[in-house]
């Protein structure tokens, strides 16, 4: 953020204000601990606010301080929609362009508020009065350490605040391993922990909370992994009748894309998940080095997110869908193989 932006954050934030604070559709843990921790922190500057989710979220994450008080549009819509017109200053994270938020995205269009955004996401849409955008941040959650720290407020970060930072960083980061990790990141998240977040146990809430029907389900995306070695490629599918014989609840797939890059060569990771409610194969990839999936996503299968991890979806069926990646991958191959 620049000074003018810093100052204008501080003059709408120095009276109390009506706030609204918004992450993206199927929030993961970046999205809704970047939203907890700003919400917690303004709280306590006087501010009435609220977190409205677009939908549903794992329940890796329900343990998470301030769960409790999000307002979910799907579920409880007419209290979503009352508190995003009635808002003074709606902040979207996580996310920069309003077709990430589904069903929730004329809510915002038609809302009055003044918007800020805090995102890492490439390519931001020009919606937001203050677009404080840095695609070279680890995570949301560490922009909106940075952004307290602009206001010179780091002093009032309390327990669960770091709480929900610390959870963000750490599930962006792929538990502080991925490129964007930086020293300065390491620095936030020491002084998270001295500030009451509590990491041993967080790492447990998050990823030692498994069913056995997931890690069952787990195993039959590894034995669905198809391995393209000339295109340094892996895939896994997933169908809805898998999905159901294992007892598919939201978020039990988090992660299965990455195991296709921890093969030695693979540079390249994806899995497909149908989604029979929706109509969609809904895919992510993944990549190590130089290859964009972002450019990858955006172009092919209508998504984005970043250079090492996107996403995006098919509206065809998973045949067709996997026929056309294999198609679309033939003119990969030299970038695949550098
Ligand atoms: P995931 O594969 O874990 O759902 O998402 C990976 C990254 O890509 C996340 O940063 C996420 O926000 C972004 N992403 C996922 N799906 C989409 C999509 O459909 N469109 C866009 N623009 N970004 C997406
Ligand atoms: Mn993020």
């Amino acid at each position: 953020m620049n000074s003018a932006d810093i100052t204008t954050v501080k003059s709408i934030l120095s009276q109390p204000q009506n706030i609204v604070i918004v992450p993206h559709r199927n929030p993961d843990g970046d999205a809704m601990g970047s939203c907890l921790g700003l919400s917690g922190f303004l709280k306590t500057k006087g501010h009435n606010v609220r977190v409205v989710s677009p939908n549903d979220y794992p329940k890796f994450l329900k343990w998470m301080p301030g769960n409790d008080e999000v307002i979910n549009f799907e579920r409880e819509n007419p209290k979503a929609k009352e508190a995003i017109e009635n808002a003074s200053v709606i902040f979207t994270l996580d996310f920069n362009d309003f077709s990430r938020v589904g069903q929730m995205a004329s809510a915002l269009q038609e809302a009055t508020a003044d918007f800020i955004m805090i995102d890492h996401h490439q390519q931001p849409s020009d919606y937001a009065k203050v677009t404080y955008s840095d695609v070279t941040m680890s995570s949301t959650c560490e922009m909106v350490y940075n952004f307290i720290d602009f206001l010179g407020e780091t002093n009032g970060i309390d327990a669960d605040i770091a709480t929900n930072l610390y959870t963000g960083i750490m599930t962006d980061t792929g538990s502080f391993k991925y490129r964007s990790t930086s020293s300065k990141t390491h620095r936030v998240v020491a002084d998270l922990i001295d500030k009451g977040a509590d990491n041993m146990a967080i790492h447990q809430e998050v990823f030692d909370t498994n069913s056995p029907s997931r890690l069952h389900l787990l195993g039959v995306a590894l034995s669905n992994m198809v391995i393209l070695p000339d295109y340094r490629t892996a895939y896994i599918t997933l169908t809805q009748d898998e999905l159901d014989q294992h007892d598919f609840k939201k978020g039990d797939t988090e992660g299965f894309v990455n195991y296709g890059l921890t093969l030695e060569g693979i540079v390249f990771a994806v899995i497909f998940i149908e989604n029979r409610e929706e109509g969609i194969i809904k895919i992510s990839f993944r990549s190590v080095g130089d290859f964009s999936v972002n450019e990858f996503a955006r172009e092919h299968f209508s998504g984005g997110g970043h250079n090492n991890a996107a996403g995006g979806r098919s509206e065809t069926n998973m045949e067709e869908t996997l026929s056309k990646f294999n198609t679309i991958l033939k003119s990969y191959k030299d970038q695949l193989n550098p």
